[in-house]
Order: structure tokens, then C-alpha cells, then sequence
């Protein structure tokens, strides 16, 4: 039985889906939405959407944050759903 640590390789940063076909090598490609790209990149992006989860929960009151990752920038806005505690804002 192989226990990876490192699902995020098999996860999929559109849809979230998380599957070992999903991989395939260098690609990866979800048996769900059909999203496809460099496998690592879209582990890349699962640990970035980790970390805004992360200072959303924060409450750093709307600030723009964003990771940089090999290629270009993901944002908060663009290809996740926030998590849903993080939606009016905490207005303490
Ligand atoms: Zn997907």
C-alpha cells in the first residue's frame, strides 16, 4: 500500500477533485472537469490555494494577496471558490 504525502499532485486546483489517474507522469489531467496541465504546476496551485485559504481565515479585511508561482500569479478571485466562511467579511 502506497501512502503518498503528496496528493496534491493528484488533486485537481479547478475542480478539486482528487484522483491517482488524474496523473499520469508530467500531466495531469482530471477524470472529472477534463482540466488539464503540467502536473506540477497544478500541485503548485493547490499549495498556493492552501496557503489564501489560509490568510482569508486570516481576516486580513480584503487585502490583495496572491502566490507566485513558475508562471504567473493566482489570485484570490480567479480560480477557487473561497471558503465559505470567508464571505462577508468579519465585521467584529
Ligand atoms: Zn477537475
Amino acid at each position: 500500500m502506497d501512502v503518498s504525502p503528496n496528493h496534491t499532485s493528484q488533486r485537481c486546483s479547478t475542480c478539486g477533485f482528487t484522483h491517482e489517474d488524474n496523473r499520469s507522469g508530467e500531466a495531469f489531467r482530471c477524470r472529472k472537469c477534463e482540466y488539464a496541465n503540467h502536473a506540477d504546476y497544478n500541485a503548485a496551485k493547490n499549495v498556493g490555494c492552501r496557503y489564501l485559504r489560509r490568510r482569508q481565515k486570516a481576516g486580513d479585511g480584503g487585502a490583495p494577496v496572491g502566490v507566485r508561482l513558475n508562471r504567473g500569479t493566482l489570485n484570490v478571485s480567479g480560480e477557487y471558490a473561497p471558503p465559505p466562511t470567508a464571505g462577508d467579511g468579519a465585521t467584529a
